[in-house]
């Protein structure tokens, strides 16, 4: 089918813009009809302290599955949503719903010390986020040392002044700030010590070559730079338990991965928390 000559290319290309277009279209509104019909979900996936084992926080993360079973990705169906605006309104789904299971778990006596919210780019160029949030913690008589925003390098390319006076807002609150994915960006590190950061998770990019010099040297220079800069360091994709010791030797307090707990929903979440009570601590 394909055309030869420089015309034919050109349409070619044409063509495969349109079917991009065209495909996301038709995921945006699938999505916006999942929303109606309660077709999105959270779950749940524990992190610990990799010293004593505790619970510390529980990263909200989102699911859709189809009517006829199907689960769409969240990688998939996320920048479908940043560049329809729909984030914004998906977002504050997220950040209510978590709160609300915050909520739960603290009445039922199974928290964690925090709920991390994954938050889009466009969810912190609104100006109206930081009310939002603050009323998200309100509404569920939460403090905000019990909600951690989870925000990615690409964050750096945002207006200075905008980041740092919403993230300083933020803090002020008491809520944590954590960069996602960490390493996996092309932004220059100088936002590291600008920002107001509480946490590095380091992209499991890098804690699944734990085995290859190569893998073990990032991960070690990630640590070194946590600890030079005073912030956390969370090791995600935590899949053994050598993966487990290798990261808590090189300096990592925190992590998370299939080893430790899949990301689970509300009911098997506190399932789990019930039956892991020495992993609990005064919250
Ligand atoms: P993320 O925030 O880096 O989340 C971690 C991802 O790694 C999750 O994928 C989680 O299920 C997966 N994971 C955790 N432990 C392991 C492990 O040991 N091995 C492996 N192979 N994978 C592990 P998930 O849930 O598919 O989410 C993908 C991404 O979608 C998230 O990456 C986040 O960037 C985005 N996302 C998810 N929920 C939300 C949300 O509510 N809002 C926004 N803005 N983004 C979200
Ligand atoms: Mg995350
Ligand atoms: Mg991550
Ligand atoms: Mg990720």
């Amino acid at each position: 089918r394909a055309k030869r000559d420089h015309r034919g290319q050109h349409l070619q290309y044409a063509d495969q813009m349109g079917t991009e277009a065209r495909a996301r279209a038709v995921l945006l509104s699938q999505l916006r009809e999942a929303i109606e019909k309660r077709q999105l979900f959270l779950v749940y996936q524990p992190q610990l302290n990799l010293d004593t084992q505790q619970l510390t926080g529980l990263e909200a993360l989102l699911r859709w599955r189809t009517e006829d079973d199907r689960f769409i990705p969240p990688d998939q169906f996320i920048p479908v949503a940043e560049h329809s605006g729909l984030i914004l309104a998906l977002g504050q789904w997220v950040l209510d719903t978590a709160c609300a299971t915050m909520r739960d778990l603290l009445d039922t006596g199974v928290a964690p010390l925090r709920m991390a919210v994954n938050v889009s780019p466009v969810q912190l160029q609104d100006p109206g986020f930081f009310a939002l949030v603050r009323t998200a913690l309100a509404d569920n008589g939460l403090q905000g040392r019990h909600l951690e925003l989870e925000i990615t390098e690409s964050v750096a390319a945002l207006p200075t002044q905008l980041l740092d006076s919403t993230l300083g807002a933020l803090r002020a609150e008491g809520i944590s700030i954590a960069i996602d994915d960490f390493g996996t960006g092309y932004s220059s590190l100088s936002y590291l010590e600008r920002l107001p950061l509480d946490r590095i998770k380091i992209d499991r990019s890098f804690t699944r070559q734990l085995g290859d010099p190569h893998g073990a040297r990032i991960a070690e220079m990630v640590a070194e730079l946590g600890r030079k800069l005073g912030l956390t360091v969370l090791a995600e994709g935590i899949e053994d338990a050598g993966a487990w010791q290798a990261l808590r030797a090189m300096g990592y307090q925190e992590g998370q991965g299939y080893h430790i707990a899949r990301p689970m929903d509300k009911p098997a979440l506190v399932h789990w928390l019930q039956h892991h009570p020495q992993r609990l601590q005064a919250a």
